[in-house]
């Protein structure tokens, strides 16, 4: 499923694998002290291989942690990219402790990552979602809303922005919050 903006400009919900899709750059679901986990962060770090954690062990050497909504950029090793973003979301307590916000800030950090580095093609897991518990369906529309509102952006360099998603009931709940953001959007 796509949404399709002006300009060539497009985001695209995909079932599978992030670490298995080419791009520019792969966003990873990281943890604050950048030190590799489960879930998608074990995926990249297997498939990337070893070089990963060396260059996240010299940024956490000269930087110390990576703060809730901020990443650390790395190359991408074996991967079929150029950079990793390791983005940090926010694990989620109730809602009330401003995650909402801390999300929309994690995707806006990584956007304007690409923009920098001169990325064109993106992809996203669905930060937060896993073991730090976000609600999947309020998630999923502020992923898609902060991305699509940045694709909207007249001057922007990234004109494709993925969203890979690793089973079945996660890509139906992203759908449904992709088609109520179109419906918005007209
Ligand atoms: P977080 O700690 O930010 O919640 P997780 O890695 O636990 O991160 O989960 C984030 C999302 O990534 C979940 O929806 C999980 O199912 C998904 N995921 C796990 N492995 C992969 C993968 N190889 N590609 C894409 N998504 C994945």
């Amino acid at each position: 499923m796509e949404l399709n903006l002006s300009s060539g400009k497009a985001l695209r919900l995909l079932l599978g694998d992030i670490t298995k899709i080419r791009v520019d750059a792969i966003v990873n679901a990281a943890n604050s002290q950048l030190q590799g986990g489960g879930g998608v962060d074990g995926a990249i770090h297997r498939a990337g291989g070893p070089s990963l954690m060396r260059e996240l062990d010299q940024i956490r050497k000269e930087s110390g942690d990576c703060p809730t909504g901020s990443a650390a950029v790395t190359t991408a090793g074996a991967l079929p990219a150029q950079f990793v973003f390791h983005a940090v979301g926010p694990i989620y307590q109730d809602g009330q402790q401003g995650e909402p916000d801390q999300l929309r800030g994690c995707y806006r950090t990584c956007l304007a990552l690409a923009e920098e580095r001169g990325v064109r093609m993106l992809s996203f897991p669905a930060i937060s979602t896993g073991a730090y518990g976000y609600p999947l369906a309020e998630a999923a529309s502020i992923a898609l809303e902060t991305v699509a509102q940045h694709l909207r952006a007249a001057d922007t360099g990234v004109r494709e922005v993925l969203f890979v998603l690793w089973d079945q009931g996660t890509l139906d709940i992203h759908a449904k919050a992709l088609s109520r953001l179109a419906g918005k959007l007209e």
